[in-house]
């Protein structure tokens, strides 16, 4: 786990996505829980050194956010359509979702989906020792993303809003994601803690922006000269876009997932 702040400790190594946690003088708080069962019950081990697990934080409804609930105690908090979601959850999917990213793990009979405690819809703030926690609603990867910040440690955690690998598009709100963005810089804080990838800066806030931008202005571009869906998923590699990115097959299959899903919304 990376210390962060005094009091934030983030792992963004061992779990599919980042799980934080921010220590108060009485307690602490998680956001996001590892998928993998083994990683979860390492990560809840280590955690018990700073204290009681007063709360839990999921930031948004997919498996990798999610699926480590149950291995941590304290009261769990989502957005009301994570809580359906995790509601709905099946493990046949978790099991198949585990194959596809950390093959040969397997789920103990300890794992349960653990439904959420409390719902917000809108905002939420609770205050611990002398932390203050505001959950702010904030649409876009998906349409139930919760940002989560911590003004004492001058923090933002932002879900998958801002991924610094590669976004996923298939459950996004494109135009809301744009103003989620833009709303984000108003905050004043020197450390943004992403959904996936390195901790940053408010620099990361501005580089997702532009990422979100090129992906829509590429399929936008496509649809305006005709594209059919099949000639989008056989023409647009983003190879010219994001040179970076790894061209391996996990990261091609989310590129094709990404431009249907967009091709999709947009012509709608
Ligand atoms: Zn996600």
């Amino acid at each position: 786990m990376e210390k962060i702040t005094k009091n934030v400790y983030v792992e963004s190594k061992i779990s599919l996505c980042n799980s934080s946690c921010v220590v108060t003088k009485e307690g602490v708080v998680i956001i996001d829980t590892p998928m993998v069962p083994a990683m979860a019950k390492q990560h809840a081990a280590e955690i018990s050194k700073f204290g009681e697990v007063r709360y839990v934080v999921n930031t948004e409804p997919h498996g990798d956010h999610i699926s480590g609930d149950c291995y941590f105690g304290g009261t769990l908090i989502t957005h009301e359509g994570t809580r359906d979601a995790i509601l709905a959850s099946k493990v046949e999917d978790l099991k198949a979702m585990l194959q596809r990213t950390a093959p040969g793990t397997q789920l103990d009979k300890d794992f349960r989906y653990r439904p959420p405690d409390i719902t917000l819809t809108d905002r939420l703030t609770f205050y611990l020792g002398d932390h203050s926690f505001h959950l702010i609603h904030m649409p876009g990867h998906t349409p139930y993303q919760v940002a989560v910040y911590v003004p004492e440690e001058r923090t933002i955690f932002t879900s998958d809003n801002i991924s610094r690998t590669i976004p996923f598009f298939h459950q996004c709100v494109p135009d809301a994601w744009l103003k989620t963005l833009k709303e984000m810089e108003k905050y004043d804080v020197d450390y943004v803690v992403p959904g996936h990838g390195d901790v940053g800066d408010k620099k990361c806030i501005k580089e997702m922006y532009d990422t979100v931008t090129i992906w829509l202005n590429t399929i936008k571009d496509a649809i305006k000269k005709g594209m059919t869906l099949q000639e989008v998923q056989s023409k647009i590699t983003m190879a010219k876009e994001f040179p970076n990115l790894p061209r391996d097959e996990r990261t091609n299959g989310i590129i094709q997932m990404n431009v249907t899903r967009l091709y999709e919304i947009l012509t709608k």
